[in-house]
């Protein structure tokens, strides 16, 4: 372990964690506390709160007594206090990367970047705060008016997975904080400690109840903040088969408007006219395997033109097989640890069975054993050839998997990406303006880039089609999202 990883661990250990609720931190009610693991070295070094159905209970509580005063307060002072948020966070950036390392297992130089991240979207949510317009609607009388109001829902409640933790955890409130709403976020129970850290900063900058943070088990403490009657509107980002169930379960509780973001098994398409040496570092950086592969976004099936196949495969595994591995707070390291012991079962369970099944050939990569305890994989490729064989071609792998095969043309590859029930981004690239605007109509997906992947545009909206999600994130629809029109009519 290096110093600075031992540094952020050992502060981490020394400290009482507490969630935020009500404006005070505190612990959970039973006094529970669970171990969270630095993936890095597969040790436990630190502890906080377990919270359970009451804590919720509690949160929604707090979250519905400061509902009324929060929507009432003026918007451009909601706005402010999500700006002096995004300056506390900026302020505390290097001390939250470090903990993101050491409990979530991304380099620090990406977690550098996933709190300015998130300093960016509260500020651009703060910023959207008076773009919050109702309309007017034209009517027949002249002494008459038909308007709209936009409302807030109240208590809007926000779960987020472990693979950008500080990231969606900061990020997530701002456009339902700034729409009116209070909230009761929920982090992963792997990756929590850096929520708990924005809930102390939170705590000196918003009203008590404004923002309310939980941890705890998914099964618990996020099945209670779905199904409670109190919390109207739903905001979930995770796996697919979280989010089927959450769509279900938010109906015991009430009528809720429920959103998700969700999975994807993206595809990457190279066309032989393409610019080969910038798609095969699209096909790298599309992959996240800075992130270990873990991102809803990752293109992570590759269809390369048979013309170009063997070449192409060659070059990309060359640059995947050069990536530096290592000790997540190394400033050189491009490629740390899953998150998970659960996470590292999976993903090399996927990579023992692509090994076993026929007409698949592993590339490069596979599980690093001289990484100790550590849950290493490095950034790994499989080729089907011209044909797709097995789960690994379907089933979102969340880890360094790359799968390829090759294409015969634009027909078959379209088909072939839009084969499965799933359809967050997509990538394609092409120098023909023809072959590129075909395939941005006819690709199934909410996120396309065209000689490009991975990055998110600042203001664009992101989400899925299909079964990867409903609503999109990041725009100004988000902050819409969180509030609801009210119809007036007024008659002079
Ligand atoms: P997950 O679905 O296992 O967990 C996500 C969150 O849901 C966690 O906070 C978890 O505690 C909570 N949860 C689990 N069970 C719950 C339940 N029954 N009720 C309420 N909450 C529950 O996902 P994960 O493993 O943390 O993250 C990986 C998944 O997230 C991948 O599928 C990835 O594609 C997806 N993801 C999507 C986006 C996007 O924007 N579309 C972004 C990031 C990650």
């Amino acid at each position: 372990m290096s110093d600075s990883s031992r540094q952020a661990a050992e502060s981490a250990a020394d400290r009482s964690w507490r969630m935020l609720i009500g404006g005070e931190l505190v612990a959970a009610r039973h006094g529970s506390t669970t171990e969270t693991i630095n993936p890095a070295t597969g040790r436990s070094f630190a502890r906080y709160p377990q919270g359970a159905e009451a804590d919720v209970d509690d949160a929604v509580s707090a979250a519905t007594a400061a509902a009324p005063v929060w929507a009432d307060t003026p918007i451009r002072k909601r706005a402010a206090a999500v700006s002096a948020l995004a300056d506390a966070i900026e302020a505390a950036g290097e001390e939250i990367s470090l903990l993101d390392t050491v409990d979530n297992g991304s380099p620090i130089a990406v977690m550098r970047n996933d709190y300015l991240l998130a300093v960016e979207h509260l500020r651009y949510f703060a910023g959207l705060a008076l773009q919050l317009k109702g309309e007017s609607i034209p009517v027949d009388d002249h002494d008459a008016l038909d308007f709209t109001l936009r409302a807030p829902f109240g208590v809007v409640g926000r779960i987020v997975p472990f693979n950008h933790p500080f990231m969606f955890a900061a990020s997530r409130i701002a456009a339902p904080l700034v729409a009116g709403n209070t909230v009761v976020l929920k982090p992963a129970e792997v990756t929590s400690l850096s929520a708990l850290r924005l809930g102390e900063l939170a705590r000196d900058l918003l009203p008590p109840g404004v923002l309310n943070i939980v941890t705890g088990p998914g099964g618990t403490v996020g099945d209670r903040i779905v199904a409670h009657p109190d919390v109207p509107r739903i905001a979930f980002t995770g796996s697919e088969a979280v989010g089927r169930g959450i769509q279900r379960r938010a109906a015991d509780g009430g009528v809720k408007v429920v959103t998700l973001e969700l999975g994807g098994k993206n595809p990457i398409i190279v066309f032989d006219d393409a610019d080969l040496d910038a798609a095969v570092e699209g096909a790298l950086r599309g992959m996240n395997f800075t992130w270990q592969g873990q991102s809803c976004g990752s293109t992570s099936r590759l269809y390369v033109q048979e013309t170009v196949y063997a070449e192409f495969i060659e070059r990309l595994s060359a640059r995947m097989a050069s990536m530096r591995l290592g000790e997540p707070t190394d400033p050189a390291t491009e490629i740390g640890p899953v998150v998970s012991r659960a996470q590292f079962d999976k993903v090399s369970g996927f990579i023992d069975e692509g090994r076993s099944t026929p007409g698949l050939e592993l590339v490069t990569g596979g599980v690093a054993p001289e990484c100790g305890d550590g849950y290493f994989i490095r950034p790994t490729l499989f080729s089907g050839r011209d044909e797709e064989p097995g789960r690994l071609y379907t089933e979102e792998i969340f880890g360094p998997v790359l799968v390829a095969s090759s294409f015969a043309d634009y027909d078959d590859v379209v088909a072939r990406a839009n084969r499965l029930p799933l359809g967050l981004t997509a990538s394609v690239w092409t120098r023909s303006l023809r072959t590129a605007m075909s395939a941005a109509r006819d690709i199934e997906a909410g996120y396309l880039w065209i000689n490009w992947s991975s990055g998110h545009i600042p203001g664009a909206p992101f989400g899925g089609v299909k079964n990867s999600g409903v609503g999109r994130e990041e725009g100004l629809g988000e902050l819409e999202s969180f509030t609801q029109p009210k119809n007036v009519y007024v008659r002079f």
